[in-house]
């Protein structure tokens, strides 16, 4: 890679790390001409598959619309930014790791309920009743017995 100091196109690879849950590469490279160090990261580029909404239509799988239903969800619950972050990225892992050209968008709504049950059981609730409606009962009992299922908690 080439130096963004002196362009000098060759740098070193001083170190080299995971971060995150090991899907992102941290390297610090070194210019051998003129000694400037700096940090690159390295993700793996996801090939997202399109989104078909309820009534046919498609559209670009959004991350920011997911990280935004998320902090939504999540409103003034105490969850740190990282988890969510988290939980955005296994959600998005999950969406291209289908390996499909189009995945309907409840599905992708059934993973985010996943990953806020796991997260926070009034959060949980929360997008649940507005993304289910709770037609009925049913559908009611059904996330509460989910939230039940659901592992304790260490940090309460
Ligand atoms: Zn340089």
């Amino acid at each position: 890679m080439r130096c963004p100091y002196c362009h000098n196109p060759d740098t070193r690879v001083a170190d080299s790390r995971l971060v995150g849950e090991g899907d992102q590469v941290r390297r610090r490279r070194q210019c051998p001409a003129c000694g400037e160090r700096f940090t690159t990261h390295e993700t793996p580029e996801l090939v997202m598959p399109r989104v078909v909404k309820s009534d046919g239509r498609r559209e670009p799988f959004d991350e920011d619309k997911l990280r935004l239903g998320f902090r939504r969800a999540l409103e003034k619950r105490p969850v740190e930014t990282e988890a969510i972050e988290a939980a955005v990225r296994r959600v998005c892992k999950h969406v291209s790791g289908a390996g499909e050209r189009e995945i309907p968008a409840n599905r992708i709504g059934e993973y985010v309920m996943e990953e806020l049950r796991e997260l926070d059981g009034v959060a949980y609730v929360r997008f649940a009743s507005v993304y289910r409606r709770f037609e009925d009962v049913g559908a009611f009992r059904e996330v509460i017995e989910g939230l039940e299922q659901s592992r304790p908690r260490d940090d309460e």
